[in-house]
């Protein structure tokens, strides 16, 4: 059983709706400093808050986080801590990635994973190097295109599409996990639908303030729960989400 504790640190910055992969991003990013060493610090101290699982302690040291953020964010890139990227979002803190991460592999070690809210991609690009088949969705297009341009540029060959990941991915279900990385104000029952037999659904459920991280297991036709942590995640808008006149 995972061991799970602490809450996502949230700091709500500046909307800063610039792009930075401008032209030669791509060049200068093979010359920022690899900042290997601030890995695996972060990887060092992710071991201390119980993520033991070697392939994600792996997956981490692997994607470089600061590639997921802007450039004035980079010094921090590997503190445990969330960061803005842009329209009032942030890329989630390592330790939830990393925790929601353990919750879903060790209930569902391979297979079609789809991942509601890509935000910077950087959850995505975790899953991605565990193995996962990943389908992604995001709703604000301005994130959407980023996350799309640094998949491109970083080369991480994963499904993706703007939308209102509520309604999950019709087309590409059933999924054998799906994992949703903004706070439901209910259990999405669309997404459940989705889920393959066995399948699990990984989903932050609460008010705006709080949510307990909640595991949904299809069995037939019944579900079974699991319950979690407490976190703080930016809501989880859309159909069977919050509405933007919640807040
Ligand atoms: N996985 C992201 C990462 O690694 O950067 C975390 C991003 S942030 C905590 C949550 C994301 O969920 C935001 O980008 C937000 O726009 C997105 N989101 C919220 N509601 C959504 C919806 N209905 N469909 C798709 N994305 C949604």
């Amino acid at each position: 059983m995972s061991r799970i504790s602490g809450r996502q640190i949230l700091f709500f910055g500046n909307d800063e709706r610039k792009m930075w992969f401008g032209t030669g991003e791509g060049k200068r990013m093979q010359h920022d400093g690899d900042r290997a060493q601030e890995r695996r610090e972060m990887v060092e101290q992710l071991m201390r808050y119980g993520i033991g699982d070697p392939a994600i302690l792996e997956a981490f040291l692997t994607v470089r986080r600061h590639l997921f953020v802007e450039e004035q964010y980079r010094s921090l890139a590997y503190h445990d801590c969330a960061l803005p990227i842009g329209f009032g979002q942030t890329i989630s803190q390592p330790f939830t990635v990393a925790s929601m991460t353990l919750l879903l592999k060790e209930r569902c070690p391979s297979g079609k994973v789809l991942e509601i809210g890509t935000g910077s991609g950087y959850q995505t690009a975790i899953l991605h190097v565990l193995g996962y088949r990943v389908c992604t969705i995001e709703r604000i297009a301005g994130l959407y295109q980023e996350a799309d341009r640094r998949f491109e540029l970083l080369e991480i060959p994963v499904q993706r599409r703007f939308g209102d990941g509520t309604l999950g991915w019709p087309d590409q279900a059933p999924f054998d996990a799906i994992i949703v990385t903004a706070a439901a104000p209910h259990e999405p029952r669309t997404l459940m639908s989705q889920l393959a037999e066995g399948g699990v659904l990984i989903v932050p459920l609460g008010d705006l303030g709080s949510q307990q991280m909640t595991v949904i297991c299809r069995k037939g036709e019944c579900f079974e729960h699991e319950l979690f942590q407490h976190f703080a995640f930016v809501p989880l808008y859309g159909r069977e989400g919050w509405s933007e006149s919640d807040e």
